[in-house]
């Protein structure tokens, strides 16, 4: 699954840059009609529609990949479209009065397999480009290269070397998505508890900032915590004191929670707690679990409880999900602390 992501970010990473190759590859093999004139002699016609045949696949290219951005799809495509401009090229040679020159037009070929790799898992663009050879010995059946002996040993050490610097381009790819990961992780982690942070509710929002891109086909619940007194705590053990107790309700509520849920520090000792695919009831059992815990468990400094607010967000503006469930906040600190309460909307 991880190299699933791995090869999609290499393959959006260099996507414009992949079209731009089968935009120039293409329209550089179409220019070669110039140097069958010069061969011939005359006006080729013969290789006229070969060449300027080209174009197709690379229209077609450009208006599936304008739609399509799934690497697993877009790489063998570009692939399948690259051999195309290889064939049509291989139908013009056959038409050629010399065919010496196929040898410079084949490892021209090489180059355009080489800058295709670059967003190409390796094995891919390992087995694409030595289908190039294949299209050569297939080729000579009926187009009788002069010189095939040279074609191989001029175009294997070709496709050697450049099935080794895409192994190399991988892995300096796979450096700076590491980094990549690592900036995004930073960028949306709160550091003191390595819970989410703002950021993070931004990255699952849309682009209206108004809907949660979570589970929108089933109920989701927020959850609002907040540690009852903990001025108290700073105050009577230090705020160093303070941030292990922080440190340690969230360790807490990540035991309770599912991995696909999250935790945002949303203020100071507040934090949201985000329940995608989660009915009410079950959020409710969720918190009451986590207060427990909370109330019940040793976090090294003092004993602590904390008072929480639920509400669930119908899918159209979290924004005042949030607001409700920090109502009920306010109504189980207003009830006695160390609660959980519900929203309580117009269906009760
Ligand atoms: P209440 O029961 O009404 O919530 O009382 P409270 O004392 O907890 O009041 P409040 O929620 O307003 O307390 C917020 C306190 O949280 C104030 C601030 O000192 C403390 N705080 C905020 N951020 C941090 C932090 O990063 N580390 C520590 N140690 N304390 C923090
Ligand atoms: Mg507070
Ligand atoms: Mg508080």
């Amino acid at each position: 699954m991880e190299k699933q992501f791995f090869y999609q970010s290499k393959y959006d990473y260099y996507r414009e840059f992949n079209r731009w190759v089968v935009v120039v590859a293409s329209l550089a093999s179409v220019t070669y009609f110039v140097s069958d004139c010069q061969l011939f002699g005359r006006f080729a016609w013969e290789t006229l529609l070969p060449r300027t045949f080209i174009l197709l696949p690379m229209l077609l290219f450009l208006l599936v990949s304008r739609k399509v951005t799934d690497y697993r799809i877009m790489v063998p495509f570009t692939y399948l479209i690259v051999h195309g401009i290889m064939w049509c090229t291989i139908w013009a040679i056959y038409y050629l009065p010399i065919r010496q020159h196929a040898n410079e037009g084949f490892i021209i070929m090489h180059l355009m397999f080489f800058a295709v790799g670059f967003c190409a898992p390796f094995g891919y663009s390992t087995l694409f480009h030595v289908l190039v050879v294949a299209n050569i010995l297939i080729s000579n059946l009926f187009n009788h290269y002069e010189s095939l002996n040279l074609m191989l040993t001029l175009g294997i050490p070709c496709v050697v070397g450049i099935c080794a610097v895409n192994y190399v381009m991988e892995k300096v790819y796979a450096d700076q998505y590491k980094t990549k990961l690592e900036l995004e992780k930073a960028l949306t982690m709160d550091q003191l508890t390595k819970a989410f942070n703002r950021n993070k509710l931004v990255e699952i929002c849309d682009e209206n900032d108004r809907k949660l891109l979570v589970d929108n086909s089933r109920e989701t619940c927020i959850i609002i915590t907040d540690i009852d007194y903990f001025k108290k705590v700073n105050d009577t053990y230090g705020h160093d004191a303070g941030d292990k107790v922080l440190i340690y309700l969230v360790d807490t509520i990540k035991q309770v929670i599912r991995s696909s849920d999250y935790v945002i520090r949303w203020g100071g000792e507040e934090f949201l707690v985000i329940l995608p695919g989660c009915p009410l009831t079950n959020a409710k059992n969720i918190a009451e679990s986590i207060r427990q815990k909370i109330e019940s468990g040793d976090n090294g400094i003092c004993k602590i409880t904390i008072s929480m607010g639920i509400s669930s967000y119908d899918g159209t503006d979290y924004h005042k999900a949030i607001v409700w469930a920090d109502q009920a906040l306010y109504e189980a600190k207003n009830s006695g602390r160390n609660r959980v309460v519900c929203y309580k909307n117009e269906e009760g």
